[in-house]
């Protein structure tokens, strides 16, 4: 009935063991509850552990409940003692390995380190028996007296420990310093623990204290910031929802709201608050709200749970209209169902920030299959344009010049013309201007694309050249971040004089820039091809910003009226003034007027009273493949 040695063992109480079952069961409750992210491999080892300490703490508590008890047969005791040595021993194996994925440190072959570990758990198992056979160890004898002697499983607890405090701190800076800090000061604690209980001669702790470092990681690496003000989750886990849902077969909606500035409202306002709270909580069954960094709420949930999706979506859109009645901030709504045609689950919510860039504010937009094309279309040509850029060949294939042919009033030919890219490529076969000049300008990557059309209309020219045809010039688009790169004029030099052509037969096309800085790049380009030669036209003028001033500093030879104000000068007699004063204002100084979008035979007669000298539209030619302006020119 009693230890045989007192200093053998210590007391022991089943509290810290109960406290520490209840935790694992409120761990469990709370993980599937909360919005925790659930990465496969990782999370499998949390919730293995938390098994595992549960039958840890419950294989002591039996084993000390009933090693005072003469009735228990010594076996179960064995049993109950052997279980929770070797759960604990797994649980900590278990830990390692966890830890070890965050440092990179995962072991590459998985299968050796398995059977490693089941080598070391299986020495101490044989290790313990034998110690207990020698009565060197634990052991009951037949006057049921037991023994703690020598235990070999705690020497492996300390060589576990003393290996993860090593690992975390030799690899600490493949952590964040606020993980790092948190793993090390729960793992102090618990040894702290430890060693408090062995003053007082306790073993009731042992479980809780390895029980500790095991909650640090759910809390450390899987916790999903919550925001109270708005009760959505961070992004992070979105992605990993919606693949869950999509590999059970269900059918998912994902809606989003995006309403710049809305943190700081919701701050201020309660009302609104409150508002908010009830509009995305409209009766939806399991339903999650995401909160994504530039104040766009996404709510998820399953059709199959909301069999009258299709209402709550209208009712909410309803309510969502009220709000705005009352509280007049801008917003954006987007509804998108999932679908097949999407590839990657992360591509949902760029096909809905796709979209959010390109609708007006204080609308609701519909994603259809026609949006998801068009968003992989615009992400395939981002990646052929990517790979143009890289390769730097100029005459790459997959660039095509077009020309439109321009009329010269005062000779009645079509002595000059404008050079216009087009795209083809494999999978969406012609590409036009307005679906790839934004993307490559956004990225960075259209200078490639305009030195390659400059050096393919040099080559055009010099056969035309060559071949006895009459040609003036042709004029190039060039953005305005050509201008920004320091070689721009070496480049237009280099291309055109390796071409073996005139400076003069090659224009430069630019639009108006907004910018100081860009406006005096565009000064100084000028100035500098110029003197060679090269002439220079100002692109669409009367579309927006149009600053007389300034476009009188820049000699550019050739002013190119955009269609729009051809359209304008239609409405009435006051803007056909407008315009015509325009047009003369510049005869006046010298520059040559070219009108562009001629349609028919009123447009061209209007152009011609306009002071054009210069005529470009539909009405003589679309534009065509550079091969084929031949149609258009004098032969000598
Ligand atoms: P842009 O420079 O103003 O070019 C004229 C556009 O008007 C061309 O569209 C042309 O097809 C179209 N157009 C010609 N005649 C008529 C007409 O009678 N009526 C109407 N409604 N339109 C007419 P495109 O080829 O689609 O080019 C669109 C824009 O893309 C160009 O506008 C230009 O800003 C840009 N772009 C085209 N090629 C290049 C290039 O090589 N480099 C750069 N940076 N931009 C280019
Ligand atoms: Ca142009
Ligand atoms: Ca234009």
């Amino acid at each position: 009935m009693f230890a045989i040695s007192d200093l053998n063992i210590g007391s022991y109480t089943p509290v810290g063991d109960i406290i520490a079952l209840s935790l694992c069961i409120i761990m469990v409750i709370l993980v599937k509850q909360t919005y925790i992210r659930k990465e496969k491999s990782r999370f499998f080892i949390i919730m293995h552990i938390l098994a595992f300490m549960l039958i840890v703490a419950s294989a002591n508590i039996f084993m000390q409940t009933y090693i005072v008890k003469e009735t228990v047969s010594p076996p179960f005791i064995y049993i109950m003692r052997m279980l929770h040595h070797v759960f604990l021993s797994m649980t900590m194996f278990l830990y390692i390995r966890y830890v070890q994925g965050s440092l990179w440190l995962l072991p590459k072959d998985k299968k050796r380190s398995r059977i490693a570990i089941a080598v070391i758990i299986l020495s101490a198992i044989t290790l313990d028996i034998i110690l207990s056979v020698f009565k060197v160890g634990f052991y009951i004898n037949k006057k049921h007296e037991y023994s703690a002697g020598l235990d070999c499983f705690e020497i492996l607890y300390i060589v576990f420990t003393v290996n993860i405090i090593y690992m975390l701190i030799k690899y600490r800076k493949r952590l964040l310093i606020k993980v790092f800090t948190g793993l090390i000061s729960v793992l102090v604690m618990s040894n702290l623990l430890l060693c408090i209980q062995s003053i007082f001669k306790q073993i009731s702790y042992t479980t809780i204290c390895c029980l500790l470092p095991m909650i640090s990681i759910i809390f450390l690496f899987h916790s999903n910031p919550y925001n109270t003000d708005t009760g959505a989750v961070s992004s992070e886990f979105f992605a990993q929802e919606v693949k869950e849902n999509l590999a059970k077969g269900n059918e998912m909606v994902i809606m989003c709201c995006h309403i710049p500035g809305f943190s700081v409202y919701i701050a201020k306002s309660p009302v609104l608050k409150t508002e908010f709270m009830d509009f995305f909580r409209v009766n939806i069954k399991k339903s999650i709200l995401y909160s994504f960094p530039n104040d766009s709420f996404v709510l998820t949930f399953t059709k199959q749970k909301n069999s009258d999706y299709e209402k709550l979506v209208d009712r909410m859109l309803g309510n969502f209209a009220m709000s705005y009645a009352k509280f007049k901030i801008d917003y954006k709504i987007i509804i998108m169902e999932s679908s097949d045609s999407v590839i990657d689950v992360n591509d949902y919510h760029n096909i809905i920030e796709y979209n959010d860039l390109k609708m007006p504010f204080n609308t609701v937009v519909r994603i259809t299959p026609e949006d998801i094309k068009e968003y992989y279309d615009k992400n395939y040509i981002l990646s052929q344009l990517e790979d143009i850029a890289a390769r730097k060949d100029l005459s790459d294939p997959r660039i095509l010049v077009y020309c439109q042919p321009v009329l010269n009033i005062n000779t009645g030919q079509y002595d000059t013309a404008e050079a216009l890219m087009r795209l083809k490529l494999e999978k969406t076969g012609m590409v036009f201007p307005d679906q790839f000049i934004p993307i490559a300008e956004k990225f960075n990557l259209i200078h490639n694309l305009s030195m390659i059309i400059l050096n393919k209309t040099c080559a055009a020219l010099k056969r035309f050249i060559e071949d006895g045809y009459i040609i003036k010039r042709i004029s190039v688009n060039f953005s305005a971040i050509d201008l920004r790169y320091d070689s721009f004029c070496d480049e237009v030099k280099g291309i055109i004089e390796s071409n073996g052509i005139e400076y003069g037969k090659i224009a430069v096309e630019i639009t108006e820039s907004r910018s100081d800085a860009d406006f005096n790049l565009m000064k100084q380009r000028v100035m500098q091809l110029q003197d060679l030669g090269i002439k220079f036209y100002l692109d669409d003028f009367g579309t927006g910003y149009s600053n007389f001033e300034r476009i009188m500093e820049i000699p550019f030879d050739i002013i190119k009226f955009d269609r729009s104000l051809l359209i304008e000068s239609l409405k009435n007699s006051s803007s056909q003034y407008m315009v015509k004063t325009f047009a003369n204002m510049f005869h006046e100084l010298k520059y040559s007027i070219l009108f562009e979008g001629v349609e028919n035979e009123y447009d061209e007669d209007r152009c011609k009273l306009m002071m054009a000298q210069y005529l470009q539209g539909y009405k003589y030619s679309k534009p065509i493949p550079i091969e084929e302006l031949t149609k258009f020119l004098l032969h000598v």
